[in-house]
């Protein structure tokens, strides 16, 4: 089962790879968007960070909704809102259990998933973070490193497509060539809930 503590190392493993790959997600969002993506995650994190520690939520529900919560009022840019959505949908799904299963889980990501998709929407291979995302939750019932493993190559997959959601469909063909920002720091996000897993 998984319970708070669980909870809260996933998002700090999620801050501590947004503050170590914020160059990168910056650079990847300079050829096809306004190269604030890393800036942008870095805030949102920070803020949940600093939220976690001083309102100190008990439940996973309630840790996941005051994060969304911090990404929503705090980043100033189009993955702000859906970012927050995610984790705020998925925690909402929790419910105020203390522990939920691998497929509570897994169940309540696809909520939010879809909430990320009603909110901006994207589908599948429209290069966004949903490429990543997606192939994750698919892939959560075989566990927290194919869900790594899934989102990852996801996230590599976005190179060829053309982006039609997003600043980056506003270049048209231009946008194929370059891996999608966020799709990457959908990696990175889906990445953390293997190392919560380890401790
Ligand atoms: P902005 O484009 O406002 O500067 P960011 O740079 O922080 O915001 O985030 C850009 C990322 O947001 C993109 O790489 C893409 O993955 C994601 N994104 C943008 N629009 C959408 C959308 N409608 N649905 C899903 N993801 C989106
Ligand atoms: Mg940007
Ligand atoms: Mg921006």
């Amino acid at each position: 089962m998984l319970d708070a503590d669980f909870f809260r190392r996933w998002m700090a493993a999620a801050t501590a790879s947004v503050n170590r790959e914020a160059e990168r997600l910056t650079a990847l969002d300079s050829p096809i968007g306004d190269a604030d993506h890393g800036s942008n995650l870095q805030r949102g994190f920070t803020a949940v960070a600093t939220a976690l520690e001083k309102e100190a939520p008990e439940t996973p529900g309630a840790i996941l909704v005051l994060a969304g919560r911090q990404l929503i009022s705090t980043v100033g840019g189009a993955s702000g809102p859906l970012y927050g959505t995610l984790l705020r949908r998925t925690g909402k799904a929790l419910g105020d259990a203390p522990e939920v299963s691998e497929a509570q889980l897994a169940e309540a990501l696809r909520a939010g998933v879809d909430g990320v998709m009603a909110l901006g929407g994207a589908a599948p291979g429209d290069k966004t973070m949903i490429d990543a995302l997606v192939p994750a939750v698919d892939a959560l019932g075989d566990g927290f490193a194919a869900a790594r493993a899934a989102a990852e190559e996801g996230a590599v997959a976005t190179t060829p497509l053309q982006a039609r959601k997003g600043r980056a469909s506003y270049l048209g063909a231009r946008s194929i060539g370059h891996q999608d920002p966020g799709a990457t720091s959908s990696a990175l996000l889906i990445a953390g809930l293997e190392e919560a897993a380890a401790g």
